[in-house]
């Protein structure tokens, strides 16, 4: 068996009949993170980090797949004649990439991921293999994501020019926001954050995972004159909602990869668009499919075209996969 039977094209291992982020409830599913184009509710049995299994539970219910296995970073979990072993992917929380093992043949499904600093998940890991299959939401030339210190630093350039008014910032409730927390802090910012609802939960749980976030209150709890000068998060939706009305005059901002397309800023009446990405940029993917090593590269999630070409220049073999249920994003999906 090669490392192009070992897994078809829907991300299935047919060795073990177990899927990869399934979009459709299975037997057996490996889930890379927490994110619901990834993590769906209903497997009948789920391999993932502690930290994903714990984002499932918190957002589907404790009771959201038949069982589950918890796989730490780096461990080989041995499944009949294949190996499975989860690595660091860089991209929120637990987000692990999926080594899978077999008769010498390995292949690596990177999931959503990035390698630039986070101090909110744990660190990307390359890992070399024969057939890789990445995603490849920023896969043009034009996506070039700036250092997110000095986004960050602009939005706090913003705040103190604007000590009458409050920042909301759109950031998706899982992984974006507890980003856009982090930096805030490790840049020296140590006021109270406001938070949105929707955000709470799924904040405490990186605080319980070990993610520091400072103080956090809630905007419905706080009085529109004590929110002049202060930064509240909501998800991207609360930009438009007339929850934002709570803030007094507030300069929207949002925190995505896709803040890069000046359009998509206009369209969503964002003010102060923040290019904070958890996805690998143009560069990052090319870099990262050369260091695999891999032959053979499957493109998947996103805009496949570019990178098959780019690969296949390079005499790789390289194939797009369409899988139904990953969403592109072109709606602003989940990052
Ligand atoms: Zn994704
Ligand atoms: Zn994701």
């Amino acid at each position: 068996m090669n490392a192009m039977t070992l897994i078809d094209r829907n991300l299935h291992i047919r060795a073990i009949d177990t899927y990869v982020d399934p979009t459709v409830p299975r037997a057996r599913a490996i889930i890379t993170h927490g994110h619901s184009d990834h993590a769906r509710s209903g497997h009948g049995a789920v391999l993932a980090t502690a930290d994903t299994i714990a984002v499932m539970k918190t957002r589907y219910g404790e009771d959201c797949a038949g069982r589950f296995q918890v796989a730490a970073f780096g461990e080989p979990v041995v499944i009949d004649d294949v190996t499975v072993t989860l690595y660091p992917a860089g991209h929120i929380l637990g987000s692990a990439q999926v080594l899978i093992e077999h008769k010498g043949q390995r292949v690596v499904v990177t999931g959503d991921y990035k390698r630039l600093p986070d101090a909110t998940a744990q660190p990307f890991e390359l890992v070399k293999c024969d057939l890789l299959v990445t995603e490849a939401t920023f896969g043009l030339p034009v996506f070039q994501h700036p250092d997110p210190k000095a986004e960050t630093a602009r939005l706090l350039r913003s705040v103190a020019a604007n000590a009458e008014r409050a920042h909301l910032i759109g950031a998706y409730p899982l992984g974006k926001a507890q980003r856009v927390i982090r930096l805030l802090r490790d840049a020296g910012y140590d006021e109270p954050i406001y938070l949105h609802g929707a955000m709470v939960k799924l904040c405490e749980l990186y605080e319980e995972r070990g993610v520091a976030l400072g103080e956090l209150r809630l905007v419905m709890e706080t009085s529109k004159a004590e929110l002049a000068g202060k930064i509240a998060v909501g998800p991207p939706s609360a930009l438009k909602d007339v929850w934002s009305r709570r803030l007094p005059d507030p300069v929207l901002a949002m925190a995505s990869g896709w803040m890069s397309v000046k359009q998509r800023a206009r369209q969503s009446g964002v003010e102060l668009p923040l290019i904070i990405s958890d996805h690998a940029d143009w560069n990052e993917l090319g870099e990262t499919i050369a260091e695999t090593g891999a032959g053979t590269v499957w493109v998947t999630h996103g805009r496949e075209d570019a990178l098959v070409y780019y690969c296949r220049q390079r005499g790789l073999n390289a194939e797009p996969l369409n899988i139904q249920g990953f969403e592109d994003d072109g709606g602003e999906g989940e990052e």
